[in-house]
């Protein structure tokens, strides 16, 4: 999400508000209509063996939580083989996270591969490297920078693990461009026994085709080689455009930028642009004031709204009109990078590309039809098909529509309500987002599925890597 973007601000989202004679009734700090925040449980964290409390797990959004009875972390791979080997209960792998469905949740170990972390070795002449599981995606740029290189893409934050994003497929946007997992050339696991694996498009290939969307079933991943390019600088132009002309120009600036996405305002007739192209050092533009955080330009916004339930349309309206176009430029892992300190949690479905404006305009219409209680944009972005079995772009060029609400906001009857759309459309959910799948749809969904089941197998006899999630969605008893 990019809303750094939109020069929508706190005074003016107020200034907007006051126009229309809010503000003066409303304490912004909450006097609301809106439905009681939810209650996360609290947690005391489960007796581990030594007869102490292990700390409790969350999630970034904190929709999923969980009290481990371990937590293992290992500092090589042979201390990594050996608690494999020796296991007596399910583990669950964790990168940093950032997951919204229940992947990561355990009542058994919780194994984190914080050592394995860093660059370990980098090929200037292949453009390729090789990188630890554990290292966080922010932490890559510049080492490459500095060898001349970069990532292809990046997702719209830089807080995941490699390890956590290929299990995922994790995209960006790029109608020619695949998901980070199409980047990876090589990987190093250790499987369900202990024993170390490693795969390529050479070596190993149908672990290969099973590993690089793994959703953390299939072992412990150590490390990975990934394709990079020469080092690049982009340009991002954002825009607000009426809702009908973003609608009708969605198509054709997806095909003429490296990077389109489009964000979508609900209950509202605006829609903004996103692009990103390539530009030499030289054309890079000045810096431009910051716009300020336009997350908590949003919650301020959905709390005047709650108030005046009945005049979003008009309020979402008056702040998105005195939104003008901006620009940036930089190193691309600069400007590919956001921060998000405001909480939220996620369904993403990826749609054949075709379907993509259709499903979206039927997502806005049904939100406006139930008065559906959300403000937070639609994000929609474009990627490239790929031969990846349990990737959500298999064989198809894809739309993926991303539907957010405040982590302290119910998202269950928004996600209820447009999960049926996204189905109707064939779509696939993103496997670290929230939707209501189980192995029986996905199996449908997935040409390879049986395949993967046979990998996944052959590497965990034994299902350690096996949560209820992973059993629900995968069929495993
Ligand atoms: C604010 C925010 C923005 C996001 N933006 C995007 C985006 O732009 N594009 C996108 O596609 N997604 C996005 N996501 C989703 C996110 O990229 C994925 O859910 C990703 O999988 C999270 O990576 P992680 O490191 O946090 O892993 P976790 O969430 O901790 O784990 C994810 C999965 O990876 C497994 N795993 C982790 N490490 C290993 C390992 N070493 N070996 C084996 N399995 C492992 C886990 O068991 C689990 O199944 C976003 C999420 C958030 C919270």
């Amino acid at each position: 999400m990019k809303f750094e973007r939109l020069n929508l601000n706190r005074r003016e989202v107020l200034k907007a508000a006051a126009a229309v004679g809010v503000t003066s009734s409303l304490g912004l700090s909450g006097c609301s209509e809106a439905e009681p925040q939810q209650q996360a449980p609290v947690l005391q964290g489960a007796i581990g063996k030594d007869g102490q409390r292990v700390p409790p797990w969350s999630n970034w959004s904190g929709n999923q939580v969980s009290e481990p009875n371990e937590r293992l972390v290992p500092r090589d791979t042979d201390e990594l083989s050996g608690m494999i080997a020796k296991a007596k209960q399910g583990i669950r792998l964790v990168g940093a996270g950032h997951s919204f469905s229940p992947l990561v949740p355990t009542n058994e170990s919780l194994m984190s591969l914080a050592y394995f972390n860093g660059i370990t070795h980098i090929d200037k002449a292949a453009k390729q490297f090789e990188v630890a599981a554990n290292t966080f995606l922010a932490s890559a740029g510049e080492p490459l920078w500095q060898e001349g290189l970069s990532l292809i893409n990046m997702p719209d934050i830089n807080t995941q693990t490699f390890g956590g994003a290929i299990a995922t497929s994790t995209h960006g946007t790029g109608a020619t461009l695949g998901s980070m997992s199409t980047n990876v050339i090589g990987m190093s696991l250790v499987n369900g026994q202990g024993e170390v694996v490693h795969c390529s498009q050479d070596n190993n290939t149908e672990l290969f085709q099973a590993a690089r969307n793994n959703i953390g079933a299939l072992g412990a991943v150590t490390g990975m080689k990934i394709q990079a390019k020469d080092k690049y600088y982009l340009q991002e132009t954002s825009w607000m455009m009426d809702l009908q002309e973003g609608l009708e120009q969605a198509e054709a600036l997806r095909d003429k930028h490296r990077h389109f996405e489009l964000y979508a305002l609900p209950h509202a007739d605006y829609i903004m642009g996103i692009t990103l192209d390539e530009v030499d050092e030289q054309a890079l533009s000045q810096p431009q004031e910051s716009s300020g955080d336009a997350y908590e330009t949003f919650k301020t916004l959905s709390k005047v709204i709650d108030a005046v339930p009945f005049m979003k349309r008009f309020i979402i309206n008056a702040g998105a009109s005195t939104v003008s176009k901006e620009m940036r430029s930089g190193r691309n892992y600069e400007v590919f990078g956001n921060i998000r300190d405001i909480r939220f949690n996620e369904m993403e479905y990826s749609v054949p590309a075709e379907y993509g404006v259709k499903c979206l305009t039927e997502i806005l219409d049904i939100i406006k039809k139930q008065n559906i209680n959300v403000i937070f944009p639609i994000e929609v972005r474009y990627i490239k098909g790929d031969d990846i079995w349990l990737s959500p772009f298999y064989q198809r060029d894809s739309c993926a529509i991303s539907c957010h609400n405040f982590h302290d906001k119910d998202y269950k009857k928004y996600f209820a309500a447009i999960e049926p759309i996204f189905l109707k459309y064939d779509g696939r959910p993103h496997w670290g987002k929230i939707h209501s799948l189980t192995a029986k749809e996905q199996s449908a969904r997935y040409p390879k599925f049986d395949e993967f089941l046979r990998v996944r197998a052959a590497m965990d006899p034994r299902a350690l890597f096996a949560n209820a999630h992973i059993k629900n969605v995968l069929g495993l008893s």
